[in-house]
C-alpha cells in the first residue's frame, strides 16, 4: 500500500494570527555567546569566593555568621558598586513593601508588625578595617566599593550579619527556616543564608530583578569553605564534602564508613555542647545546609563508571514510612540513570533531606517536601495512596535531576526558571518511567497536557515565575511535554539525546539562556524549529487539530450501476455482510465452486476499477480530508487511515504543510486500495500534546462527492 497526497490551501475568512513561522527574535550573537548556541572566544562570568563562618541557634531560629569573600571581577566592565541578595528579606514585610509604596518625605515609617520573626539583623560590611557603605534596596544589598573594582581585579570583602530563620511553612514559601516536630525537635533548612552574589552578566549586566517568592535564583559560580557551629546533638548535611570527619560520633563515624544503606538514628546528645561543622565544595553556585536533631540516616557509596558518589537520605524520625522503604533507592535509581544519559554526575556527595514545605535543589543537596502518612517508621506498610507514593518518588527525582540543571548548567532560575524546571521535569519524566511503566507521572506525557494548557490563565512558559498563578503547568508540565515531543516527534530520541549531552557538555559550569539552547539544538540538529519554541514556549497557545472533515472523491461514473456498487461497498461496515440471508437460504455460489468467477472472489468495485470512470489508477481512491488548527501551534501530522479488512495505513505530514495557511488545510489524498474505509485518525498515538483527541478522528461511512 502506498500513500500519495496533493495539499490544498483553503481561502477562508479566519483572522489572521501572527506569523508562527516567522523567525524567532533572538539577542544577537556575541563573542561571548556564538550564533551556534556555545559559548563563544570572549566568553567571560564572574566568579565569587567565599569563606563563611557560622553559630546557628535552632532554639532561638538565629544564626549569626561572618563571610571573607573573594569577588573576581572578569568582566570587562569597571564595577563601582557590587551587588548582594539576602531573599529571605522578602519575609519583612516593612522593607519588602517600601520601595512599591514609597512614603512621603518627612512621615515615618509604618511601625514592623508585631510578629516579625525574620530578617537581616546587625549587617556590616568591611574591606579591611574599612566600613563600607551598604544601599540596601528589597532584597538586594549593595556594597559602595572604595575604588571601582576594574577587570581583572579581585575585591575581598568582610561581612558580618545575623539572620533570624523564618517558618518553613510560612505561606510565601521562603526556602529556608525551621520545622518544629509534633515531639518538639527541630530540623533547620540553612538556605538563603549568606550574601550571594547578584549576577552580572554580558546580556544584563547586575540582574537586580527582586525576588518575590516564586522566581527563583541566579547566581555566580565559586569555592565555599564553610564552618558551622551547632549545638552537639544536632546532625548536619551540607553541600560539599565533609572536611572534618573527625566531628562525628564513634557511632556515626562507623555509620558513615561503613555506608551500608541502613538506617542510623539521631541519638539526642549533650545540647549544652557544640560542634563544629567544616565542608568544602569548589566551583558550585551556592551552599546549603540542613540541620536538626531527629534525623533517620541512610547513607551508601555508590559505584558507577569511573566515579564513585556518596549518596545520604535523611529524614525525621517520627514516620516516614515512605521515605525509609524507598527515598534511597529512588536517589540511586535517578544518579545512575542520570549519569548515564547526560555524563558524570556534578557531585561526589549528594544528600536529599525531607523537610516541611516547598521542595528545593541546591548544589549536592535536595530538600524535598513530601512525606506520606505519618506511620510508624519500622512498622507494618501505612495504607498510603499511589499519588502519596508517587510525591515522593518523583519529588526526589525530580530534585536530583535539577544536580545538572541548573547547578552543573548555571541557569538563569530567575528570569528562564521554565528552562530549568522544564529541563528536571523532563528528565524525572524519563526517571519515573524507567522505573516502573506504570509510574503515575504529573509532567511530561503529551497526553495530558490539555488541563494545563486549557486553563483560561495559561500563560506562556516564558514568563517569569512571579508573573502568574500556574506555575507549575507553564515551567514544569508544558516545557516537559514540549521536550517529549521535541524527542519523540521531531528529533528523534536518539539524536535529542545526544543533543542534550552535548549541549550539557558545552556549558557545564557556564550560563546559557535558552536563546542559547534555541541556537545549540537547530545547528545541531539542521531543523529550523522556530514555529516549535514560539508555539510551545513563547505563546500561550495549544495543539488542537481537529479532523474538521474527511470525504471520498469520485469523479462521476457513466452508468448508475457502477456508482451505487460503489456506495454499497463504501457503506458496509468492517465485518458485515451485505444483507443478512434467512438461516433458510444458502449461498449458492459458496457451495458450487463450479458457479464461481472473478466477481466472487473481488468486489465488483474491484472489477469496474479497470473501467476508465475512477480518478487515478485502478483499485485506489481518492480522500479528502480537511484539518483545522484551532489550538494555534501548527505540528506535523500524522493521519492514519483504518480500512474494514483491518489494515492501517500511515501518512506523516511535516509541518510546512501548514505554512501557506495556518488556521486551515485541506489534503488530497490517493489510498492506493479500494478497501472500505472505516476509520481516519490524526495522532493514533497521541504523541503531538493535542488537547483534543475527540475532535481527531472520523468513522465512516465517509460521504461521497461526485466529481463533474
Ligand atoms: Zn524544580
Amino acid at each position: 500500500m502506498g500513500w500519495k497526497h496533493c495539499c490544498c490551501w483553503l481561502l477562508l475568512s479566519v483572522p489572521l494570527q501572527a506569523d508562527v513561522f516567522a523567525p524567532l527574535d533572538l539577542p544577537a550573537p556575541t563573542a561571548v555567546r556564538t550564533a551556534i548556541g556555545e559559548p563563544g572566544p570572549a566568553y567571560w562570568q564572574q566568579q565569587v569566593d567565599y569563606r563563611l563562618s557560622a553559630r546557628l541557634e535552632p532554639a532561638t531560629a538565629r544564626l549569626s555568621a561572618e563571610a571573607l569573600l573573594k569577588y573576581h571581577n572578569q568582566a570587562p566592565h569597571a564595577l563601582p558598586i557590587l551587588w548582594f541578595e539576602f531573599p529571605l528579606e522578602r519575609l519583612v514585610d516593612t522593607k519588602q513593601s517600601a520601595p512599591l509604596h514609597p512614603l512621603p518625605k518627612g512621615s515615618r515609617p509604618p511601625q514592623p508588625p508585631v510578629v516579625a520573626p525574620s530578617g537581616l539583623q546587625d549587617l556590616e560590611v568591611f574591606a579591611g578595617e574599612q566600613v563600607l557603605e551598604v544601599r540596601q534596596q528589597g532584597t538586594f544589598i549593595g556594597v559602595v566599593l572604595p575604588a571601582p573594582l576594574h577587570p581583572g581585579e579581585q575585591a575581598e570583602l568582610r561581612f558580618a550579619w545575623a539572620l533570624q530563620l523564618p517558618d518553613r511553612l510560612d505561606p510565601r514559601r521562603p526556602r529556608a527556616g525551621m520545622e518544629t516536630l509534633a515531639d518538639g525537635r527541630l530540623l533547620v533548612a540553612l538556605t538563603q543564608w549568606y550574601p550571594r552574589a547578584v549576577a552580572f552578566t554580558d546580556q544584563r549586566g547586575w540582574d537586580l530583578t527582586p525576588f518575590l517568592g516564586d522566581a527563583e535564583f541566579n547566581l555566580e559560580l565559586g569555592n565555599f569553605d564553610v564552618r558551622l557551629s551547632a549545638p552537639a546533638d544536632y546532625l548536619l548535611f551540607g553541600t560539599g564534602e565533609l572536611q572534618n570527619p573527625a566531628v562525628l560520633t564513634a557511632a556515626e563515624r562507623e555509620h558513615w564508613q561503613a555506608a551500608s544503606g541502613q538506617s542510623r538514628v539521631t541519638q539526642a546528645g549533650a545540647a549544652t555542647e557544640w560542634r563544629e561543622w567544616h565542608f568544602k565544595a569548589e566551583m558550585q553556585r551556592d551552599f546549603a545546609l540542613v540541620a536538626g536533631n531527629a534525623w533517620r540516616w541512610q547513607t551508601k557509596l555508590l559505584d558507577l563508571p569511573d566515579q564513585q558518589v556518596r549518596l545520604q537520605v535523611a529524614f525525621p524520625d517520627n514516620g516516614r514510612w515512605l521515605w525509609q522503604r524507598y527515598a534511597l533507592a529512588a536517589t540511586e535509581h535517578s544518579v545512575r540513570q542520570l549519569q548515564a544519559y547526560l555524563g558524570p554526575f556534578p557531585v561526589n556527595t549528594l544528600t536529599i533531606a525531607n523537610i516541611a514545605g516547598i521542595g528545593m535543589e541546591f548544589p549536592g543537596l535536595k530538600l524535598v517536601g513530601f512525606r506520606g502518612p505519618d506511620a510508624a517508621i519500622d512498622g507494618p506498610a501505612p495504607a498510603y495512596s499511589r499519588t502519596q507514593k508517587h510525591d515522593v518518588l518523583g519529588g526526589i527525582m525530580h530534585e536530583v535531576a535539577h544536580a545538572y540543571y541548573p547547578m552543573l548548567v548555571n541557569t538563569d532560575e530567575r528570569r528562564e526558571g521554565f528552562f530549568d524546571e522544564g529541563i528536571a521535569s523532563f528528565l524525572a519524566y524519563l526517571l519515573e518511567q524507567s522505573w516502573s511503566r506504570s509510574f503515575q507521572s504529573f509532567y511530561g506525557d503529551p497526553a495530558g497536557v490539555a488541563p494545563a494548557q486549557l486553563r483560561p490563565d495559561y500563560a506562556a512558559p516564558v514568563t517569569r515565575a512571579d508573573h502568574f498563578v500556574h506555575k507549575l503547568d507553564s515551567h514544569y508540565h508544558v516545557p516537559a511535554v514540549a521536550l517529549v515531543i521535541l524527542r519523540q516527534q521531531l528529533l528523534g530520541a536518539e539524536r535529542f539525546d545526544q543533543i542534550l549531552r552535548d549541549f550539557t557538555a558545552s556549558w557545564a559550569g557556564k550560563r546559557p539562556y535558552f536563546a542559547d539552547f534555541i541556537r545549540f539544538v537547530s545547528a545541531q540538529s539542521g531543523l529550523e524549529l522556530d514555529w516549535f519554541w514560539r508555539g510551545w514556549f513563547f505563546s500561550d497557545r495549544h495543539v488542537d487539530i481537529a479532523l474538521a472533515k474527511a470525504e471520498i472523491l469520485l469523479k462521476k461514473p457513466e452508468s448508475s450501476e457502477q456508482l451505487s456498487s460503489f456506495l454499497r461497498q463504501q457503506a458496509r461496515r468492517a465485518g458485515e455482510p451485505l444483507l443478512a440471508l434467512p438461516a433458510s437460504l444458502t449461498a449458492e455460489v459458496e457451495q458450487q465452486w463450479a458457479l464461481q468467477d472473478h466477481y466472487s472472489a473481488q468486489d465488483d468495485f474491484g472489477v469496474l476499477a479497470q473501467a476508465s470512470w475512477q480518478p487515478g489508477a485502478a483499485q485506489g481512491q481518492w480522500l479528502r480530508l480537511e484539518l483545522h488548527n484551532r489550538g494555534g501551534i501548527p505540528m506535523p501530522v500524522t493521519v492514519q487511515v483504518s480500512t474494514a479488512d483491518g489494515q492501517q495505513h500511515q501518512l506523516h505530514l511535516p509541518v510546512d504543510s501548514w505554512r501557506a495557511s495556518q488556521q486551515q488545510l485541506q489534503l488530497d489524498l490517493w489510498l492506493a486500495s479500494s478497501e472500505t474505509i472505516v476509520q481516519i485518525e490524526l495522532d493514533p498515538n497521541r504523541l503531538s500534546g493535542d488537547v483534543n483527541p475527540a475532535n481527531q478522528r472520523i468513522s465512516g461511512p465517509l460521504p461521497v462527492v461526485l466529481l463533474p
